[in-house]
């Protein structure tokens, strides 16, 4: 079994891709039609910056149409309640297809697969969770001191 870069799809080693659902069904489509190659799907080396920004991309676009979808999905779902019609199954199930008819475009658009165990350690990668990660340890300790340091204010202007 070969190992083909999704990128540029030359024959050669690198980091796997994810079996999942839509790999599944492009594998299953091809074999069905004769065309599968069988090959094992990997992302090389050259190919991971340009493979990172376009999963990313996917990811973003992916929770965007989510968000936008939902609440479409919500809005006809729930506004008729709190209206003299009442809860509408109709309206709900349109929004319903609105959020899947997103998701698919959005699959449709711009899928691109998840690496197995996530994507490799890089510049991008180590300095996005550390970046949060800053954020999350310095806030939560400066939070803390100023609260005592109010705390220690207010106790002082209390025994003056
Ligand atoms: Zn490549």
């Amino acid at each position: 079994m070969a190992t083909r870069c999704i990128i540029c799809e030359r024959e050669t080693g690198g980091t796997p891709i994810a079996e999942d659902a839509v790999i599944k069904a492009i594998r299953a489509g091809k074999q069905a039609l004769r065309m599968a190659q069988n090959n094992r799907l990997v992302v090389c080396n050259d190919c991971m910056e340009g493979y990172r920004a376009k999963r990313e991309r996917f990811e973003k676009s992916l929770v965007q149409n989510i968000v936008l979808g939902g609440i479409i999905f919500l809005g006809l779902a729930i506004v008729p309640i709190f209206t003299k019609a009442g809860f509408q199954l109709g309206a709900a199930l349109v929004g319903l297809l609105f959020l899947l008819g997103l998701v698919l475009l959005t699959v449709l658009t711009s899928y691109s697969p998840s690496l197995v165990g996530g994507l490799p350690k890089g510049a991008a990668q180590s300095s996005r969770p550390g970046f949060f990660g800053g954020i999350a340890s310095k806030a939560a300790p400066t939070i803390k001191k100023g609260s005592e340091k109010e705390k220690a204010a207010s106790q002082k202007s209390k025994k003056r």
